[in-house]
């Protein structure tokens, strides 16, 4: 077969086009992420998303694993923007997956809130002052975030839910994540809390690396209560102990395996599609 003679120059300059781009993400996430080298940002092979944060950043995500897979999980690091040993644990974690061949489809979201991760200073809210973790759409959000915005946090603004549920193109992506790639499992990144949290209806892990289970309760909007009790998707929350500093290597790699280790006996795709009903 006779391509015409565009075709390979079209796509040698489409691949440099696709490189650049991943070249500049990761000088941004090398000079913004603690403990993150340039290597294992592009060993990553992030893709750009159709989705763009307030400020128009691209939203990155990238898939591993059979499609086939009978287990889905959805990782996502930097909901708040500036927690960003979140971003960087989710870079980590991508790269162990890569290593393996579990029979997970794995969709990691590394920097959900890219407005708020590469602000000057990073701050926790997206460019529109929201709090993204309490933009989700549970029961009575209109009336419940209000009476917990202005009276159990009384206005601050690092917790503003925002307009209306949904407001923010950046909760607004992961809704529809949720919604296409029906994940089993949704493990959302934080810190600097030091304990992990969950929502939903199977058994939560007890510990995972140093941090051990301490429910933190129900906040309106937040991803836990829409995904883990709206929609019977269980939600594992790892807050981290340190916002701005990652755990060692071999935290990270401890980690991963409790975390292996309780999706291996807790989460089947069967059970939890059972629970949701
Ligand atoms: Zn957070």
């Amino acid at each position: 077969m006779h391509l015409p003679p565009f075709l390979p120059g079209l796509a040698a300059a489409l691949v440099l086009v696709t490189n650049a781009f991943g070249a500049a993400l990761c000088d941004d996430f090398y000079a913004r992420l603690p403990n993150v080298s340039r290597a294992l940002c592009e060993s990553a092979q992030l893709q750009a998303s159709a989705a763009r944060s307030v400020k128009g950043r691209i939203i990155y995500t990238r898939d591993l694993g059979p499609v086939a897979a009978p287990l889905r999980v959805l990782v996502v690091g930097a909901m708040h923007g500036d927690e960003l040993s979140s971003a960087s644990l989710a870079l980590h974690w991508l790269r162990l997956a890569q290593l393996e061949a579990a029979p997970v489809h794995w969709r990691f979201i590394p920097a959900l809130n890219p407005d708020g991760l590469f602000g000057r200073p990073a701050r926790r809210m997206n460019a529109n002052g929201v709090d993204l973790n309490r933009n989700f759409p549970t029961p009575n959000w209109a009336r419940e975030s209000v009476v917990y915005w202005e009276k159990k946090v009384r206005k601050d603004p690092r917790r503003w839910p925002g307009k209306s549920a949904l407001s923010e193109p950046e909760s607004k992506f992961l809704f529809d994540q949720m919604k296409s790639f029906r994940p089993d499992l949704v493990v959302s990144i934080h810190a600097p809390y030091g304990v992990l949290d969950f929502d939903g209806p199977v058994r939560p892990p007890t510990r995972i690396g140093r941090l051990h289970l301490e429910q933190l309760g129900v906040f309106p909007g937040s991803l836990g209560n829409y995904g883990g009790l709206q929609q019977g998707m269980p939600v594992v929350t790892i807050e981290l102990a340190n916002a701005l500093r990652t755990p060692t290597n071999a935290e990270i790699h401890r980690m991963w395996r409790d975390l292996q280790q309780w999706i291996g006996q807790t989460i089947s795709p069967a059970g939890t599609r059972q629970a949701a009903r």
